[in-house]
């Protein structure tokens, strides 16, 4: 332990040299730690939470950082409200995967809504998060939110036709339990599951880091929904590898990322929900793409 400031009132605040480290085999990305809350190794993957200094409490899975108190704000209002807010009549919403409960706790600010379904297929996620992220999980109780703890893919695969408006797929990297959300077959599967003006919304990796699933993520949706109907965005997610990440944007029938988006709705929306990322003016700019990233898409 090392006391390396002291409050206004002269007490030293305690804070112990101990560090997380998110390895790839070509970098890295370290968090100074106060110790680990949980650690359980559940069917599917070990699930982890630290006590970090920087970015408040971490959930890790499998070694890698999946959402902190700080900055998960980012990632659920950006998968979550720019769907939502283009769909022409949002009713039905189905999120596979996202067992923080921070993307249900987006979705239910819609209160349009009519049904909420998660299908979530590590309980342990669950309890980590409710234990110890309760400002993520606090949607994971409510009564709207029809929660199930299963795979997403068998879920999927046995929803009747157009029975969803938008379908968010809150997934982890391609390994382990979540390789399968990352296939052909399962994209497919959401397509069929999609109503007539149906939106799919997935992370898809960061285009600086990850180039190779980033490529083959679009060539699969644009190979499902069609050349034209596949829509790229980006935020900025300080505790993801480079920082830079992206989601996909695909649709079924007329809904689009920016001719069906009305900035003024955003901006009310934004301020009524006190959101802390997402506005008007950050939903246009975020379908702004680098030269690289629309050449990596377009290859
Ligand atoms: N929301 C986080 C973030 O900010 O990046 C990351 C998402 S993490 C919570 C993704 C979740 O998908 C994990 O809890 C994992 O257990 C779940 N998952 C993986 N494979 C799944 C599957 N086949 N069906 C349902 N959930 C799955």
């Amino acid at each position: 332990l090392r006391d390396e400031k002291s409050t206004d009132a002269g007490e030293p605040i305690r804070t112990r040299d101990i560090w997380f480290t998110e390895r790839d085999d070509k970098i890295a990305l370290s968090m100074k730690h106060n110790g680990k809350l949980y650690d359980q190794q559940s069917d599917y993957q070990r699930v982890e939470v630290y006590e970090t200094q920087a970015y408040g409490n971490m959930l890790t899975l499998d070694g890698m950082v999946m959402t902190t108190e700080k900055d998960e704000y980012v990632y659920h209002e950006m998968i979550t409200h720019v769907p939502i807010l283009t769909h022409p009549n949002p009713k039905r919403v189905l999120i596979i995967g996202g067992g923080d409960g921070g993307t249900a706790r987006e979705v239910l600010k819609h209160t349009e809504l009519e049904e909420v379904v998660m299908v979530e297929i590590d309980e342990k996620v669950i309890e980590a998060c409710k234990l110890h992220l309760p400002s993520i999980a606090s949607a994971l109780d409510d009564p709207r939110l029809n929660l199930i703890v299963d795979d997403g893919i068998k879920y999927v695969n046995e929803a009747s036709d157009g029975s969803f408006d938008v379908v968010i797929v809150d997934s982890t990297d391609p390994v382990g339990p979540a390789e399968g959300l990352f296939s052909v077959d399962f994209y497919k599967e959401v397509y069929r599951i999609l109503s007539t003006d149906g939106i799919m919304i997935t992370q898809s990796e960061s285009p600086r880091f990850n180039n190779k699933v980033f490529k083959e993520i679009y060539q699969v949706y644009r190979s499902i929904f069609g050349m034209d109907k596949v829509h790229c965005y980006l935020a900025y997610i300080p505790t993801y590898p480079t920082g830079m990440w992206s989601f996909s944007y695909s649709t079924k029938g007329s809904a689009h990322p920016l001719n069906g988006f009305d900035p003024a709705k955003s901006q009310a929306f934004s301020e009524s929900n006190a959101l802390s990322y997402y506005n008007g003016q950050i939903h246009a700019a975020a379908f702004a793409l680098p030269n690289f990233v629309k050449q990596m898409i377009d290859q």
